[in-house]
């Protein structure tokens, strides 16, 4: 019986020992959490975005998204996806619009980016812009600092301010990076080399990281 409570006692005592060893990591990844940025690549499934011939926005904004979230995650912070394959949220655009941003907002998000592509019928716009909403200080930083982030290595319009409800409904800053022009012959093609995408990531990440103070 004494032997069985030792062993009981010893068992016990080994479980504390091991609780109090992982309690600092715990706790460091309570207090400390990495901030959540949430990715949201436009479009998605049925819904194609802009076109021009057989190149899609959805597919742009999905390739630049994944790249900037997997330099977001080297670099320490939690990232979430509104979608990570081409599909839609939901089967109207409004529907789709509020759950990425209800998303976002239920998981506690930090930020909120979301990547889209532009266009416009003249075909003589190129550069991203970042959009933000004009009623969040929080958002025009965020934006202004994405905007210079990105001038290291194309030639962004100055932040725009626009009502578009999926920056509405977000509750954190919260902007959209239209990453450049469709209608635009030059824009177009180097949107869809993954050396540019990869580059708009990095400024993009940059551009979060100065935001979030940690660079
Ligand atoms: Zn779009």
């Amino acid at each position: 019986m004494q032997k069985r409570l030792t062993i009981l006692i010893l068992t016990l005592l080994i479980g504390a020992y091991w609780l109090i060893q992982r309690a600092p990591e715990t706790v460091s990844a309570v207090g400390h959490a990495a901030p959540l940025v949430v990715i949201d690549p436009g479009h998605g499934g049925w819904d194609p975005g802009a076109i021009r011939g057989a190149v899609y926005e959805k597919s742009l904004t999905l390739a630049v998204a994944l790249k900037l979230g997997t330099l977001l995650q080297q670099r320490g912070y939690r990232v979430y996806y509104t979608r990570s394959t081409d599909t839609a949220l939901s089967s109207t655009v409004l529907k789709d619009l509020t759950q990425r941003a209800t998303l976002a907002n239920q998981l506690g998000a930090a930020l909120f980016i979301s990547v889209h592509v532009n266009t416009e019928p003249t075909g003589t716009m190129a550069g991203p812009i970042v959009y933000y909403t004009r009623a969040s200080l929080p958002s025009y930083r965020l934006a202004t600092l994405m905007t210079q982030s990105l001038a290291a290595t194309s030639r962004p319009h100055p932040p725009r301010p626009i009502r578009q409800w999926v920056l509405e409904v977000s509750q954190m800053p919260a902007v959209n990076v239209e990453i450049g022009f469709l209608s635009h012959s030059v824009d177009a093609q180097r949107m869809q080399s993954t050396w540019y995408q990869a580059v708009l990531a990095q400024s993009m990440a940059n551009g979060v990281s100065r935001y979030l103070g940690q660079s």
